[in-house]
């Protein structure tokens, strides 16, 4: 496993040599949110220390500053996922804002009364509800594609969903829960050929798999900072121009219009029409440098490393006695959720927590998921490149502590 300098990286996140409860943290929720590199945290310091600024506004030699630095963070986004144009790149809070925003503005703009809109039935709640308002407020109908019981979407079940009557899909790249990495550039070529765009919610996807969005030719893709290394609060939308530029504006305020007038407004053109009032500029920031640290280590390297520590950890896991996953597609990325025997999967993890080792438990904001399975939630550990083989083995030794005293 020598795909880069573990040793080195590790000492990257501060947060890694931390103790909980006495014990070394091993942090196996990146799903949830992953650590921010000393890169990071160094971006956000400086630039509060130094240039902090409102952007776009003023002619004053710090606001010049931290408006070139955002908009480097732009370039920096366009470049990591390889969009045509930076204007293509819109800044928002997270996935669930670019969600909304897509959901808000597609559907006012395209969506009529007995349109369909297709989800798929292993979509985090912040790729349903959206979609749902936005139906209930066009008059529109909500297809679920649904999954097989290991936890993959059936290709030709899209062919029976597609119709005249579709106007858009939106389908998760990997599931936050079961770990499916589902395959993108199929989907689209389908959803292509019957002329419906996709809409791409990459936040689990980001942090691990290459994305290209002009090869993979998606026409929306969401995703937030905190799950690849940045910090909260910033997310972003890409969208190809044809459509971002036909669609109406989100929300009102400044920096999102040409001109104001009590007779009426005109919006700004791309990409600044999707972001109104004052962005997150540290957030951008911060976000640029967390993706040239991982440029700087390759997601190629990111993914090979990350695929043996699942294929390690799912070996070690088996030897838990009555360990049993939810979520065995065939292509995986990045995580494990399972059950064991009738075991609550929250007193799992609070035993988990006191031997310093951080899992997430519950339904991981897929209730859908869970009714499929039958079953109140699960536990999930989610690895990131920084997670090691003994971290795998703290874990699993965990599990066979909890196992005995549970039962
Ligand atoms: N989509 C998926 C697949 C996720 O895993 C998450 C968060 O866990 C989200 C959307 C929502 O992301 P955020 O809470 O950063 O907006």
């Amino acid at each position: 496993m020598q795909h880069f300098d573990i040793d080195k990286v590790r000492k990257d996140f501060p947060i890694l040599a931390e103790t909980v409860y006495g014990k070394p943290l091993v942090y196996l929720d990146n799903g949830a949110t992953t650590q921010k590199p000393q890169a990071v945290i160094d971006a956000l310091v400086t630039y509060y220390s130094s240039y902090n600024s409102n952007v776009h506004r003023g002619v004053h030699f710090l606001s010049q500053k931290a408006t070139d630095a955002e908009e480097a963070a732009r370039r920096g986004v366009q470049q990591f996922i390889n969009a045509a144009k930076e204007e293509e790149i819109i800044f928002t809070k997270g996935t669930t804002d670019s969600i909304n925003l897509v959901a808000f503005s597609f559907a006012k703009r395209y969506i009529q009364p007995g349109d369909e809109i297709i989800i798929s039935e292993m979509e985090h709640h912040s790729n349903i509800v959206p979609w749902q308002m936005a139906c209930e407020e066009r008059g529109a109908v909500l297809k679920v594609w649904r999954m097989d019981e290991n936890g993959t979407l059936p290709l030709a079940e899209l062919d029976n969903l597609l119709s005249e009557k579709t106007k858009i899909l939106a389908v998760t790249w990997v599931s936050n829960t079961l770990g499916t990495v589902n395959p993108i550039a199929e989907i689209v070529a389908k959803a292509h050929a019957a002329n419906v765009p996709v809409m791409v919610d990459a936040a689990q996807a980001i942090q691990h798999v290459p994305v290209d969005v002009q090869a993979l030719d998606i026409d929306f893709l969401v995703f937030s900072g905190h799950k690849i290394y940045g910090p909260t609060g910033i997310g972003i939308l890409y969208g190809k121009s044809a459509w971002l530029s036909d669609m109406p504006p989100y929300q009102g305020g400044g920096s999102m219009i040409k001109t104001v007038s009590f007779d009426g407004t005109t919006y700004a053109d791309l990409p600044f029409r999707f972001e109104a009032g004052t962005p997150n500029v540290s957030g951008a920031i911060g976000l640029h440098a967390a993706l040239q640290y991982v440029q700087a280590i390759g997601l190629d390297k990111i993914a090979a490393y990350e695929h043996e520590l699942l294929q390690y950890a799912e070996a070690q896991l088996l030897t838990v006695p009555g360990l049993r996953f939810i979520g065995t597609a065939p292509e995986k990325s990045a995580t494990h959720s399972f059950l064991i025997g009738n075991l609550h999967p929250f007193d799992v993890g609070e035993l988990l927590d006191k031997q310093g080792i951080a899992v997430r438990t519950g339904h991981h904001c897929c209730q859908p998921i869970m009714d499929k399975f039958g079953i109140p939630g699960t536990v999930r550990a989610s690895f990131s490149f920084y997670n090691t083989k003994a971290e795998v083995d703290a874990l699993v030794a965990g599990l066979h502590k909890a196992v005995a005293m549970l039962s």
